[in-house]
């Protein structure tokens, strides 16, 4: 290669990592996998090794992930930088990482490190002044962070207050979502027919990045934490693994893992012990991080521009394969939705054979833009769930075919229901739902039938006994008696659960009865809103657009179901049978367990707001302490927010206060405020 060659492909290099960066760091929607950019950037360090009068400040091995978007939030400086990591990728990569430091230090090794698993999440910063969190903010460009302090306060495990540390103190760790909550919010995602997120690391940065942190709240976030910035020296510790034990200590999560190893062979040896975890750990994990341990030597050696010389990140190897989508077939779950699973020629990927991989919706698939016959790229996410990362269109022949969506319901023969992108058999009776509709009626959160349990349901579904959830409640005990080894008590236990059963409230029924779109949330706040099954029957489509959190395409599926004769029909069966058909909750209890302090003028008589939230169940005093919820900041508050900071405790505007209202009450404020 020519210096010109290569000075275009070096330029080209550039400006496709920026690009990639850009997805990734600020729109948090990358779209090329992290192994083909690991590949990218390699490429690009490679040549600016071998052609050094290319090298250049602002070429992105030179920095650290991208400037965070304006506006959206308030950009901070973190006091002292952060970095990234270098990577590797083989051992003799962690020998020559090892080489390199014996010639920076003029010392032989093997040296100790500690290593850790490394989350795959976004980095934040803490900032304590007097052991008191200011402050919290993502990475940013590792000069210019965002802040978003209120969304990491809705981290459980965050401590907000420490004791006995230096005074300005920078912790610093790896936010991210675990694989459950992960499935979880793609799954309600899905449900809905709106956009899933590639992965967790991408779930993470978008939940963090919201502006309202009730939605943060939800998404199950965790943090682990792993290095200080400002206050290292005056901690007086003295290596790595000590600093963990001190983070611990002081109350931080240190939930990735660490263990000691000294030499390349030994981190190597840790580095496959970890491998052959990954796919049991509750969080995605990349690869393991490798620290020398002792600190005095990370003074020695410094900082490149863009990471640390006495740390590199060991990666696990990414596996992709290219295999081809054979045929796609359709599944029905719970809610009747319909999810079309790729057919591959079986490829061997990491451990096991992959056959199937989940295409989620049409939506996902239009994305995708993905045919039968295609060429993909396929991985596993987090070492665990195969996934299509791309097509490979450059090897179409043409001979591929459109993939259609059947009209009818492939388990019942009804006809589909199309609400947006999610494809769904309304039929409440289709048997691809009887198993997975008792399976949820019963499940904990919604009718909470304990004793009722898979092959139980199983059972009864093959001999007849039970057809729908309202068949539940006509089950006696000589029915029960005798099925999956059942005896007396038992039967006698699972009737007496079914009975409590009936009194759980309309809330939780509505849940239970799985209508389209209708989680925990939304149920909730229908049953709010209208109080009884019948005003909720007789709703019109407006009426449901009222209500908080249900959009077009919700109020028209739920609109369609309870029309459905046969969805009227089971219940009225309920009903009769005595399940309880009103809500629970009323208006005065919606606030219940929250307490208020108010700051600042407020745009209604401070009272009118007071009475309110009373009303509605919550506590309001004029002292902010530890136990106040939420503090309302009007205008030009007083020295109460400054407490309220100091104390860790979260604000509210009033525009946010009045949005919770709703949000609780299932109400529009002009329904619950005085006219
Ligand atoms: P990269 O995402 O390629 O920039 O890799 C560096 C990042 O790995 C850091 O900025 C951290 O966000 C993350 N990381 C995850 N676990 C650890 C760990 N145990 N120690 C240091 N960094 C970690
Ligand atoms: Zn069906």
């Amino acid at each position: 290669m020519t210096l010109e060659e290569a000075r275009r492909r070096v330029n080209e290099l550039r400006d496709l990592i920026r690009h990639h960066n850009y997805l990734y760091y600020v729109l948090d929607a990358p779209e090329i996998s992290d192994a083909e950019y690991d590949r990218l950037l390699g490429e690009l360090k490679d040549l600016e090794e071998r052609f050094p009068e290319l090298k250049s400040p602002d070429s992105p091995t030179e920095q650290v992930g991208a400037r965070p978007l304006e506006a959206t939030f308030r950009p901070i400086r973190h006091p002292s930088r952060m970095y990234s990591l270098d990577n590797a990728f083989t051992l003799d990569e962690v020998r020559a990482f090892e080489e390199r430091i014996e010639r920076a230090l003029g010392r032989r090794g093997p040296f100790a490190y500690t290593v850790e698993s490394k989350v795959d999440g976004l980095s934040v910063n803490l900032y304590y002044e007097g052991g008191i969190l200011v402050w919290g903010a993502t990475r940013g460009d590792g000069e210019t962070g965002e802040e978003v302090t209120q969304n990491l306060l809705t981290i459980p495990t965050l401590p907000r207050r420490l004791e006995g540390v230096p005074d300005r103190l920078e912790v610093r760790g790896e936010v991210y979502m675990p694989i459950a909550a992960f499935l979880r919010l793609n799954e309600e995602l899905e449900e809905r027919g709106e956009r899933i997120f590639k992965n967790p690391r991408n779930a993470a940065a978008g939940s963090l990045r919201q502006k309202d942190p009730r939605i943060t709240a939800k998404r199950g976030l965790r943090a682990t934490f792993y290095t200080l910035g400002l206050g290292l020296e005056e901690s007086g510790l003295r290596t790595q693994h000590d600093l963990l034990l001190w983070l611990q200590e002081k109350g931080f999560p240190v939930e990735h893992g660490f263990a000691r190893a000294v030499g390349a062979e030994g981190v190597e040896e840790v580095y496959r012990a970890w491998l052959e975890e990954r796919p049991n750990l509750p969080f995605e994990a990349d690869g393991v991080v490798v620290k020398l341990d002792e600190l005095a030597l990370w003074r020695e050696l410094g900082y490149t521009a863009r990471a640390p010389r006495f740390a590199l990140a060991y990666k696990f190897p990414a596996e992709e394969k290219e295999t081809r989508l054979l045929e796609v077939a359709f599944q029905v779950g719970r809610t009747g939705r319909i999810t079309p699973v790729g057919l591959l020629e079986p490829v061997f990927l990491g451990g096991s054979e992959v056959g199937r991989v989940t295409l989620h919706n049409e939506g996902y698939m239009e994305e995708l833009d993905i045919r039968i016959g295609d060429w993909v790229l396929v991985h596993k996410a987090g070492g665990v769930i195969p996934e299509v990362l791309r097509v490979l269109k450059e090897r179409r022949t043409g001979e591929e075919r459109p993939i259609l969506w059947p009209e009818a319901c492939p388990e019942c023969g009804h006809r589909l229901l199309r609400e947006g992108k999610v494809h769904r058999c309304p039929n409440p009776l289709c048997p691809a739902k009887r198993f997975e509709a008792l399976r949820h009626y019963a499940s904990r959160k919604a009718m909470d039938i304990g004793g009722l349990g898979e092959k139980l349901i199983e059972k009864l579904l093959e001999k007849g006994l039970v057809r729908d959830v309202a068949d539940l409640y006509r089950l006696g005990k000589e029915d029960l008696v005798g099925l999956e080894r059942m005896g007396e008590k038992s039967a006698q236990n699972l009737l007496r659960q079914i009975e409590e059963s009936k009194g759980r409230g309309l809330e939780r029924l509505l849940y239970a009865l799985g209508l389209p779109g209708v989680g925990e949330v939304l149920a909730r706040n229908l049953a709010l809103r209208f109080g009884q099954m019948d005003h909720l029957q007789e709703a019109s489509l407006e009426e449901l657009l009222e209500v908080e959190e249900v959009g077009e395409l919700t109020a028209r599926a739920i609109l369609e179901t309870l029309k459905d004769p046969a969805f009227r029909d089971l219940v009225r069966r309920l009903r009769e049978a005595g399940v309880e058909m009103a809500a629970k909750e009323r208006e005065g209890e919606a606030l219940k367990g929250l307490s208020f302090v108010i700051t600042g003028e407020l745009s209604r008589p401070r009272e009118e707001v007071k009475a309110l939230l009373r009303r509605l169940g919550a506590k309001v005093t004029d002292a902010v302490s530890r136990k106040t919820s939420f503090l309302v900041v009007g205008e030009s508050p007083g020295s109460k927010l400054e407490k309220a900071r100091a104390l860790g405790v979260p604000t509210l505007t009033e525009e946010a206060l009045f949005r919770l209202v709703e949000e609780k009450t299932g109400k529009k404020l002009t329904d619950v405020l005085p006219a």
